[in-house]
């Protein structure tokens, strides 16, 4: 007999600090799929493609009952009308469905809406309360998440990313092997988690290379090789989540042992408290200087723009670095992502070969970067869906997008942030080699793993903006204190 297991993917970082909203619209970007639609479309990459896999290798018959699978990259507060959105179409699912087996669901975790800010704590309790105390609930995260007392409450269990860059796919194999080996009876899933009172910037977020975070996860890893544990899932929270539940935690899950869960989650906990200092370390450095850096380097160089990081939220409009790049002479070509849609109109109304006069970037965060103005030839004209495999996604659709050149500044523009630059098929898409440029500037602190085959130099540049690594400088105000490093604790 097939399990019948229903199935959603509602995931969006939320930046409570972005300016902007996230709406249907937002989603719509990524792929918004219901019903049928998620099965043939909305199951070939991440967790939901992870948890079929599991099914298979296992030789466990399910039927998978099709929810809704929204992804709405990281971006402002989500409204109120697009949250009820997501609510309504998997509580109906499940009200509606026949029998049930098991619930899966695919999350953030980071996720506020205007009216709440805890929208997976929101999607899993709701979820409960609908399909009763005894069907499991197994929830995948992403380990940048706030996990919650709400989402703990009511999951049955849940596995977070375990690396940095992500892996959603084997994520969502790991839940699902959790999920199998409960329902067939193997084990019975007990959870637990702990918070952690701090919050860090995201330079020290990688967990491949040497570092705090590393030892945290190989941590994990150590405890899940002894066999009596389950999952444990470090969750270092992205620092732009200005809510009163928000910090760090980690989650354990073992086989009915809950005072195992909680001596893991004391220790795992102690660890990240102990090493606080060490993973506010900042390697950044300030723009002139990462633009004199990368002038000099050997290699071709990857230039993260930390503060203005479209993986966390940030709108990819600041200017900062196009300014220092302005200032200086260059051989190659720089590459420069940007995300302006009146300056992809007037490319477009001006056509191919046209020279045009334009005023760009820094509308959108004009908190912390303003307009440049320059003098361009309009190069190549494109845009609409992408298909490129990228964070836990196989397509993106940025808008139109103009790709312009200033001397030695090449530019893609694009309506909106899509991908922020953050993957060679942005160049790649007009033609350019993307490996005989200079510098590429990446709008993200630690998701450089799509530049890697061109052996780069990494060099941060400490620039001001929604995702900056001076978390001090934001304008917390929900935010539950003391709290490190906000606070002397
Ligand atoms: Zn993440």
């Amino acid at each position: 007999m097939k399990l019948r297991i229903a199935v959603a993917k509602y995931g969006q970082e939320t930046n409570s600090f972005s300016l902007g909203r996230t709406t249907l619209d937002t989603f719509r970007q990524f792929g918004l799929y219901q019903g049928v639609e998620v099965l043939q479309e909305g199951m070939k990459t991440g967790p939901l493609a992870g948890l079929e896999a599991a099914c298979r290798d296992c030789d466990f018959a399910w039927t998978p009952i099709p929810m809704i699978r929204g992804w709405g990259g990281a971006s402002g507060i989500i409204t109120e009308y697009t949250h009820q959105f997501f609510v309504n179409s998997i509580c109906d699912s499940l009200a509606n469905s026949q029998k049930l087996d098991a619930v899966f669901l695919d999350l953030h975790g980071a996720a506020q809406a205007e009216h709440l800010d805890d929208c997976e704590g929101d999607i899993i309790s709701r979820s409960r309360t609908l399909v009763g105390p005894e069907v499991p609930i197994v929830v995948a995260l992403d380990h940048h998440a706030n996990v919650t007392e709400l989402m703990c409450r009511d999951a049955t269990a849940i596995v977070a990313h375990r690396t940095q860059p992500h892996e959603p796919f084997d994520t969502g194999y790991q839940a699902g092997l959790i999920l199998i080996k409960h329902l067939t009876g193997a084990i019975k899933s007990t959870m637990t988690y702990r918070k952690i009172p701090m919050l860090t910037h995201q330079e020290q977020f990688l967990t491949g290379t040497e570092g705090p975070m590393k030892r945290w996860f190989e941590m994990a890893r150590a405890f899940e090789r002894r066999g009596d544990i389950l999952s444990v899932s470090p969750c270092p929270m992205q620092p732009w989540l200005d809510i009163t539940e928000a910090g760090w935690a980690v989650i354990v899950v073992t086989d009915d042992d809950l005072k195992l869960a909680k001596s893991v989650a004391d220790e795992m906990a102690e660890f990240a408290w102990e090493h606080r200092k060490h993973f506010m370390r900042q390697e950044s450095v300030d723009p002139k200087t990462a633009v004199q850096m990368a002038l000099q380097s050997e290699q071709f160089v990857v230039l993260s723009d930390t503060g203005d990081s479209v993986f966390g939220g940030a709108p990819g409009d600041s200017t900062i670095l196009l300014r220092e790049l302005m200032q200086v002479q260059c051989e190659q070509d720089c590459l420069v992502p940007m995300v302006d849609a009146e300056v992809v109109a007037n490319a477009y109304e001006a056509g191919v070969d046209s020279g045009i006069r334009i005023i760009v970037g820094g509308k959108l965060d004009s908190v912390f970067s303003q307009p440049v103005e320059m003098e361009c030839e309009v190069l190549r004209l494109g845009g609409g869906t992408v298909e490129v495999e990228v964070i836990g996604n196989d397509a993106y659709d940025a808008g139109r997008s103009a790709l312009l050149r200033s001397q030695h500044i090449l530019l893609a523009v694009t309506e909106t942030e899509g991908i922020g630059g953050n993957h060679p098929i942005c160049y790649e898409q007009f033609g350019i080699d993307v490996g005989r440029a200079k510098l590429a500037v990446l709008k993200t602190a630690s998701n450089f793993q799509y530049y890697s085959h061109f052996n780069p130099q990494i060099i941060r540049a400490d620039t001001d903006g929604m995702t900056m690594s001076s978390v001090q400088r934001f304008p917390w105000k929900r935010l539950t204190r003391p709290i490190f490093p906000l606070d002397e604790m």
